[in-house]
């Protein structure tokens, strides 16, 4: 599902990361308030999955409802809309915490050695007092050769600065 409708490029780079491409449809089909049935019809999805998807976006403030009822079948009906006003905001949080969550983790690489087995990774100072052998497999714990970790978080660190840049234009 791919709709041609143009929705701010920082918004897309921050759904598709922190929920997914079937979200920024959902949000791309929001140019005018609809109900969730209508949303369902456009895309071609089951309308369960499209409510599934807008309490998602819900939850982070994205969009929001009119309830109302219908008066011959006594049923609710949805109307979706967007919150522009919301967007900036969800996008600053999103980004500033996904940063430092990443940064906190690069440093904890960079200061620790961790140990590992084939089933789990601790830090140096609970492997020694393990003996360094794994309670769960009673494998040996090994020193962890990060390089792959923080080459990882380098670059998603590096993503992160990039959007951040992209939405300051
Ligand atoms: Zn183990």
């Amino acid at each position: 599902m791919v709709s041609k409708v143009s929705l701010n490029p920082v918004l897309v780079d921050v759904l598709t990361m922190s929920m997914s491409n079937d979200h920024v449809e959902i949000m791309k089909k929001l140019s005018k308030p609809k109900h969730d049935e209508d949303i369902a019809g456009e895309l071609g999805i089951k309308a369960t999955i499209v409510r599934t998807l807008l309490n998602d976006l819900h939850a982070k403030g994205l969009v929001e409802y009119d309830r109302m009822k219908n008066k011959k079948t006594g049923w609710y009906t949805y109307l979706w809309m967007k919150r522009e006003d919301k967007v900036d905001e969800y996008l600053d949080g999103y980004l500033q915490e996904t940063l430092e969550e990443l940064n906190g983790q690069l440093e904890s690489e960079k200061d620790t050695a961790f140990f590992g087995c084939s089933c789990s990774k601790v830090a140096m100072g609970r492997a020694m007092e393990l003996n360094f052998m794994c309670p769960e497999c009673n494998g040996a714990l090994t020193e962890f050769n990060n390089t792959k970790t923080v080459r990882q978080l380098n670059g998603q660190i590096a993503k992160i600065n990039r959007i951040l840049k992209k939405k300051k234009k």
